[in-house]
């Protein structure tokens, strides 16, 4: 639900989150050394791409907030663990599922 309290947090700390890494993406296109931790490797170890594909993961997580289907596992539905959420809020899929 968008009008859930803790879905709002998640989708308040997503967007702070985006925030954060669009500046990191912004530094490494400037040349600057950005530290990645905490910033999934998402398949890749080139620095813009991967910063690109966490901005993208982000922004979906901000989707789902706004759309109902904040918290569910993206392949099986299974609501995913308020702890992960509150660590991770892109978190797409349940542990199964994880890739
Ligand atoms: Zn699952």
């Amino acid at each position: 639900m968008a009008d859930d309290p803790k879905v709002r947090e998640w989708k308040r700390r997503l967007l702070a989150k985006g925030a954060d890494v669009a500046k990191q993406l912004e530094d490494v296109l400037a040349g600057k050394d950005v530290d990645f931790a905490g910033i999934p490797e998402l398949g890749t170890a080139d620095k813009e791409l991967r910063l690109r594909r966490f901005l993208e993961l982000i922004d979906r997580g901000i989707k789902r907030a706004d759309t109902g289907r904040f918290g569910r596992c993206a392949v099986c539905g299974e609501e995913l663990p308020p702890a992960v959420l509150d660590e991770r809020p892109w978190t797409e899929r349940c542990s199964k599922h994880a890739t």
